[in-house]
């Protein structure tokens, strides 16, 4: 293999802006090659990004949520991130889960070494039993011990009564948590991709790996529009064709050595035509047999701060025909997730993850109606006057984390085209350090196809 040289390097086009675009951005520009980011929009960040909002000012199109076990992605943007802008990047919390009507609390303690805080993480929990502490430890150390993957694929719901979790133990702690990393319905959802979150987040070795980390900044400045100076940036572009050539590949009219296609699932197959999808129809089937899931975040705009107890607290939300009445899952109160844009006016965000539900809700009607869930669960009877409100439903949030879900690896038939997204085959649900990591081994498969290898 080929060092890369100022003379040899190569030129590669990255078509979609979204996390795993920019990180294979970042990663090819970091390696020596000349990048051309091809993105349709204006903005970058794809599914995390900034919105304006003429009420409401810079917001995103939906509240996000890191984990501390997110090394990959954290890694990037300590490299990208001006240290002055790392530095204020996050509202770091240690793991600390609380119900809005106080039945529930779950924190780990700020002593001891780390196998201590999380053995005591659950026996302090307060809503369980001693039983169902030791039923939820049981489960801990049995994932453990499998090294994160427990028994064959089946639904979460499944596993958990596998492992005898009682109604409550399932109601506070298992079912929130899947829904706010799979954004898929426990009945539904994959227990082999909910596994591998707990045991990344909850079983890890690594110091801060379960810390909560919530964006001080809108997600476009906390990293995005630090990778688009390292490359070269095409935005307001849709890419319509990726044409394999003998030697490269045709993006558009330009020839590039090498592509990263990092968009959609659903909009790959658009980019090539008959003849090429037949060469590989098992990939084209794969790429179509994604469904999706969608979230809801409602951001309201109050006359006077709400002072939530915690920076983000867990709702009791409604399932079924309830669901529309106490949609709420959980609520962020963004003068303390965002404290450099806190303002005298209150502003929370409310995030309903699978939020089929409440698409047809109208805006207003939402909104009144999480600020009455939440004001009943507190107990509180002060009347807030909501200033603004706005809703955004993404429809396609996520892939549907569903078992035996097939998903396609970087490598594609041909040599110099490779594929990224939170879509393909991570291990991850589809989150940011699925679509960061998805992004870096796209990088890795094309560089060693093109003979390249300097890291
Ligand atoms: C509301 C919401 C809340 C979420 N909450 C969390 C959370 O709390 N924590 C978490 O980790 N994850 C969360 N996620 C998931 C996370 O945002 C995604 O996993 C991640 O952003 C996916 O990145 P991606 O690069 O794979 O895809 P995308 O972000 O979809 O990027 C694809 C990009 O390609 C562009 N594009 C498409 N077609 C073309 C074309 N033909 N030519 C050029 N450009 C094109 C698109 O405009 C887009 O910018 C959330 C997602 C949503 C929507």
């Amino acid at each position: 293999m080929n060092p890369i040289t100022e003379a040899t390097k190569p030129k590669i086009a990255v078509i979609g802006a979204g996390w795993a675009g920019l990180a294979a951005a970042s990663e090819l520009s970091n390696r020596g090659c000349r990048v051309t980011l091809f993105e349709s929009s204006h903005t970058p960040g794809g599914r995390a990004r900034q919105v304006f909002d003429p009420a409401l000012g810079m917001i995103d199109n939906g509240q996000h949520l890191l984990l501390g076990a997110y090394q990959e992605t954290l890694r990037l943007m300590a490299r990208d991130v001006p240290k002055s802008v790392w530095e204020k990047a996050f509202t770091r919390l240690p793991l600390r889960l609380s119900s809005t009507d106080g039945q529930f609390r779950m924190s780990a303690p700020d002593f001891g070494p780390l196998w201590l805080k999380q053995a005591l993480t659950l026996w302090l929990a307060k809503g369980f039993t001693l039983k169902d502490k030791w039923l939820a430890t049981q489960l801990l150390r049995h994932l453990k011990s499998a090294n994160g993957v427990d028994g064959d694929e089946q639904t979460v719901t499944r596993w958990l009564k596998q492992h005898r979790q009682s109604e409550r133990l399932i109601a506070f702690l298992w079912e929130p948590l899947c829904l706010a990393t799979l954004n898929t319905d426990i009945d539904q959802a994959s227990a082999w991709l909910f596994q591998r979150i707990i045991f990344d987040a909850l079983l890890s070795q690594l110091d801060n790996a379960t810390d909560l980390l919530v964006p001080a900044l809108d997600l476009t400045g906390l990293w995005p529009e630090h990778v688009c100076p390292k490359v070269s940036t095409q935005f307001g572009h849709t890419v319509r064709a990726v044409t394999p050539l003998e030697k490269g590949v045709r993006v558009d009219d330009q020839v590039f050595e090498g592509c990263v296609i990092a968009i959609p699932a659903h909009g790959v197959t658009r980019l090539f035509d008959q003849s090429n999808q037949q060469s590989d129809p098992h990939l084209f089937d794969v790429l179509g047999g994604f469904e999706y899931r969608p979230i809801t975040t409602c951001y309201v705009a109050l006359d006077a701060p709400f002072g939530l107890e915690e920076p983000l607290l867990m709702m009791r939300h409604g399932h079924g025909s309830s669901a529309s009445t106490a949609p709420g899952q959980w609520v962020f109160d963004r003068n303390r997730c965002q404290p450099l844009s806190a303002t005298e006016n209150g502003r929370l965000a409310f995030v309903i993850s699978d939020s089929q539900a409440v698409l047809s809700m109208p805006q207003q009607d939402l909104a009144l109606s999480l600020m009455s869930q939440l004001t009943g669960e507190l107990g509180r009877h002060t009347p807030i006057g909501i200033v603004a409100s706005r809703s955004f439903h993404e429809k396609r949030a996520t892939f549907a984390a569903t078992p035996h879900q097939l998903r396609p690896r970087n490598a594609l038939a041909w040599q110099g085209i490779v594929l990224a997204g939170d879509w393909t085959d991570t291990g991850y649900p589809s989150v940011l350090e699925g679509a960061v990591r998805s992004g870096i081994s796209a990088t890795d498969c094309l560089l060693a196809q093109l003979g390249k290898t300097n890291r």
